[in-house]
C-alpha cells in the first residue's frame, strides 16, 4: 500500500483522517492531537444520528391512547 499520509491541517504534522458525520458526509480531517477539539465543535447528533437534519423527529409514533376517564361509576 502506497497510500500517502496526509498531514493534518491543524499543523501538527501528524497523520490525519477524514471524519464523517452520521450520513457519511466528510466533515473535516483530524489527527490524534486535534481530534477531540475539532469533534467538540460538532453536535453529537450530527455524528451519531443520520436524521439530524430532519425537521420532525423520527421517533416511532406513540400509540394514541386516549385516557378517557372511567371514573363515573
Ligand atoms: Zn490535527
Amino acid at each position: 500500500m502506497s497510500h500517502k499520509q496526509r498531514p493534518c491541517p491543524c499543523g501538527s504534522g501528524l497523520q490525519s483522517s477524514w471524519q464523517h458525520d452520521a450520513r457519511g458526509i466528510p466533515m473535516c480531517r483530524t489527527c490524534v492531537r486535534c481530534h477531540t477539539a475539532k469533534m467538540d465543535g460538532y453536535r453529537a447528533d450530527v455524528i451519531n444520528n443520520p436524521n439530524y437534519d430532519a425537521d420532525e423527529p423520527i421517533d416511532d409514533d406513540p400509540p394514541s391512547f386516549h385516557q378517557e376517564s372511567f371514573d363515573d361509576y
